[in-house]
């Protein structure tokens, strides 16, 4: 039997939900029984593939390249996973709403910069004027919540969709593995 093919995906979110899901440790190895990792921050593949198993998703969609991104993977993932708070609420990236984007430019590349007091023109991404989560922007298909998502919670939803068990992460715990 062919693996699925599983990607990760780091919008705007701190690599917190990325840490926990390394966080496996040797069930990573069971994990690689299962899945072949075709796109994530930790391999090196350049573009999304054009068709995907499984798409976990951390981070919410906060500018326009997230928002091409989120779209681009709903177009080619057959499970959408939104991996984490970020992903699912908003959570921290979204703190920045009542500010606006141009409040947050100015503190962070001018007010709190020492040298070159500049807001770039070129790189980073021109941001959404708010933060929201993946399901505002596409379906999504299952929602694995915490800050991050422990590793049990990630290995109980893992082998659920890769076997097609039931996924039942009630019992599971929100913080820490
Ligand atoms: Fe970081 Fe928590 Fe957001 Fe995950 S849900 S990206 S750990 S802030």
């Amino acid at each position: 039997m062919s693996k699925l093919k599983l990607a990760t995906v780091w919008l705007d979110g701190c690599s917190g939900c990325h840490m926990s899901f390394l966080d496996l440790d040797e069930r990573l190895l069971a994990i690689a029984e299962l899945v072949d990792v075709v796109y994530s921050p930790i391999v090196d593949a350049k573009e999304f593939p054009d068709e995907v198993d499984i798409a976990l998703v951390e981070g919410a969609v906060a500018s326009v390249d997230d928002e091409k991104k989120i779209q681009k993977i709903r177009a080619h993932s057959k499970t959408l996973v939104a991996m984490g708070d970020c992903a699912i609420t908003g959570n921290v990236p979204s703190m920045r709403n009542p500010f606006g984007p141009e409040a947050i430019l100015e503190r962070a590349y001018i007010q709190n910069a020492s040298a070159q007091q500049q807001i770039p023109s070129v790189i980073v991404p021109k941001l959404l004027r708010v933060v929201r989560p993946v399901h505002e922007f596409v379906k999504v298909d299952v929602f694995l919540p915490g800050c991050p998502p422990s590793a049990d919670t990630f290995y109980a939803a893992l082998t659920a969709l890769v076997t097609g068990g039931p996924l039942d992460i009630s019992a599971l715990t929100r913080f820490g593995a």
